[in-house]
């Protein structure tokens, strides 16, 4: 209803005008103006259910049917059978409920407005030997700044000078400050703890992480209502046995008050307003721990996941791999390394990553490339001066016709290199399993997961070495991006529901064919935030689980509200239907039967022990 400009009144604006009017009219009744009483319970009534009547004209239109039916008709059926006070009940009931779904429904935005009202706008730039103050949107890369100690950092940024400790909590759900010295990175939406620092703006405001996951939410707190699916399944049926069964009893006792009754206890807010609670409760509950889950159907599918695939590196195994070795052939060690991480400056690669970092902490000095070409999960290549290099598979090379013996780096993690059609090296890694995935692949199993599966493109020694240690069930190795998907593909057209788990950055195509797509320490990575169904903030693999354990609590309430609710309905419909309980009282029951199941609901909000 959009009648009200004011967004208060527009949430409790009904709600305020039916409970003081059927304040007001029983304040007529007790004073013995009992016709007077009569005519004002009509006219709320009439007035009241105005919006409701709308809606349903709506959902005509649109070819939906819904509950709310049953209670329009129960409050005019009250009226035509003058039980004015059941009407009254019934329609305070209504509206009141109508309110509740709007405060769980702001609730959810809450999140949201948090975030907003964070946001830094201002940031102080170096100009000259001192700082003046300019619109954080200004910002741009390289721009030198001064962050104080309680503001928000406003562009994710590396640090120049002086320590300090940053609060995270915003954006990972981490509660613990973060130390961070000279070199290091701070993200954008992290609060400064300690001392000033002054930074290096890595990315615009709008490439930053904080904006990112306002996008994020801003999407999920927009999404359609959520459990309307599993709602809707109910409803219909709840409807017609309601009517069917006010229509018998009518005929049976030729009492048309006893089909009222049925009619009265049938209205089910569980179904309307408990289910939705919970989901929207269980969204919200997980965005506190940097879990975002886009919607109720990702939170729906999260929970029935029955297989889940992972990413073998960065994913299972640590957050960064180290060099072990570097072997070189016809060249230096250091001139081999200064190859390598020019060309891998152009990728996005986990191993990629390490090597660059590798070369900038040996303060090698990078070499122009042009040509960058790269295979994604396979091989990059580039010209450097006048050669065409290539880095990557041991397959890639060999595609490419480069001879390579076969005994070099073969039960590792490694990348080979060519100059030309020279093989001139490789460099292979250790990538150790994160602390944490055992345990959490336990969890998980407990969870209910009963198959896990990797999915990389590593060689086969490597990652069944890795999947025993962790009790992986199934390993496919070797694999391009492409086939990935083919796997994830097969195993739905079978019917099951799978998930995958993977750092986003190139296995974004992956994470969007899975049911449900989990981009694990999605650092400033856009691709992966828009293809994965939940994006967990945070580096850290126990949260998998936690999504999971979030998910299963939230679908779980939300089906004990839904059977208990309809469950108890069934239960007073009956004893309606003969005629034991009057409209009135009936209305009251209902009412609390709702309350309770809405209460219910709630508890999906407060933080449970199984689940961090
Ligand atoms: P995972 O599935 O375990 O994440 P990928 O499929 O991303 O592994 O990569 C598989 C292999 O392909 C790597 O081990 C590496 O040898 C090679 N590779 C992929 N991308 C690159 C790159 N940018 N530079 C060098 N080698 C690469
Ligand atoms: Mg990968």
């Amino acid at each position: 209803m959009s009648i009200f400009k004011n967004i208060w009144l527009q949430k409790y604006g009904w709600l305020s005008f039916v409970s003081i009017g059927l304040l007001g009219s029983l304040g007529l009744y007790i004073s013995g103006f009992v016709l007077a009483s009569e005519i004002a319970v009509i006219t709320i009534c009439l007035i009241g259910t105005l919006p409701e009547a709308a809606d349903i004209v709506r959902d005509i239109i649109h070819r939906q049917f819904g509950v709310d039916i049953i209670a329009l008709v129960a409050v005019l059926a009250s009226l035509v059978l003058r039980e004015y006070a059941a009407a009254g009940v019934i329609l305070l009931m209504f509206t009141g409920g109508r309110a509740l779904e709007e405060y769980a429904k702001s609730r959810a935005q809450k999140e949201l407005s948090d975030l907003l009202k964070r946001k830094p706008k201002l940031a102080h730039i170096k100009r000259g030997s001192e700082f003046v103050d300019i619109a954080a949107t200004k910002v741009r890369p390289g721009d030198n700044l001064l962050i104080k100690p309680g503001e928000t950092v406003p562009v994710d940024a590396t640090i120049l000078k002086e320590h300090s400790s940053f609060d995270e909590s915003a954006i990972t759900g981490e509660s613990l400050p973060q130390a961070k010295s000279p070199g290091q990175e701070i993200v954008s939406g992290s609060i400064n703890q300690d001392a000033a620092v002054i930074v290096k703006a890595l990315r615009t405001t709008g490439q930053s992480q904080y904006e990112q996951i306002i996008e994020l939410v801003k999407a999920a707190a927009s999404s359609k209502s959520p459990l309307v699916r599993l709602a809707d399944r109910y409803s219909v049926p709840f409807t017609i046995i309601a009517f069917g069964l006010a229509g018998l009893a009518w005929l049976a006792s030729g009492n048309a008050v006893n089909a009222l009754a049925v009619l009265v206890v049938a209205t089910p807010c569980p179904l309307l307003i408990a289910t939705p609670v919970a989901i929207v409760s269980g969204m919200s509950r997980a965005a506190h721990a940097g879990i975002i889950i886009k919607d109720g159907m990702s939170l729906e599918r999260l929970a029935m996941l029955q297989i889940l695939a992972f990413d073998k590196t960065g994913t299972l195994t640590q957050n960064l791999p180290t060099i072990d070795r570097i072997t070189a052939h016809n060249v230096s060690k250091e001139e081999l390394l200064q190859l390598v991480a020019s060309i891998e400056t152009g990728s996005t690669h986990t191993l990629a990553k390490t090597i660059v970092n590798k070369a900038h902490a040996s303060k090698v000095r990078l070499l122009p490339v042009h040509e960058i070409h790269e295979e994604v999960g396979f091989g990059i290549s580039a010209m450097v001066g006048k050669n065409r290099m290539l880095v990557g598979k041991y397959e890639y090379l060999i595609n490419h016709g480069i001879k390579l013996p076969s005994s070099e780096g073969q039960d590792q993690t490694a990348v080979f290199v060519a100059r030309g059609q020279t093989y001139i090296g490789s460099i292979t890694f250790i990538d150790p399993i994160r602390n944490d995935s055992k345990e959490t692949l336990q969890r998980l199993k407990r969870l209910g997961i009963k198959q896990t599966l990797m999915l990389t493109g590593d060689k086969a020694e490597v990652a069944k070495k890795i999947a025993h240690q962790l009790g992986i069930s199934d390993v496919h190795a070797g694999l391009l991006p492409q086939d990935k998907l083919k796997i994830i593909q097969k195993h739905r057209h079978a019917g099951e529901t799978i998930g995958m788990v993977g750092d986003g950055v190139n296995d974004a195509p992956v994470l969007a064919a899975a049911d449900v797509g989990i981009a694990l320490g999605a650092k400033g990575s856009t691709a992966a935030s828009e293809s994965a169904d939940v994006v967990i903030m945070l580096n850290n693999f126990t949260r998998v689980a936690a999504a999971i354990a979030i998910a299963k609590r939230s679908l779980k309430i939300a089906k004990q509200s839904i059977f208990v609710g309809i469950g108890l309905s069934f239960g007073l419909m009956i004893f309606a239907a003969l005629g034991k309980i009057p409209p009135l009282y009936g209305a009251l029951l209902q009412e609390v039967v709702d309350v309770a199941v809405i209460v219910n609901a709630l508890r999906a909000l407060i933080p449970h022990k199984e689940i961090l």
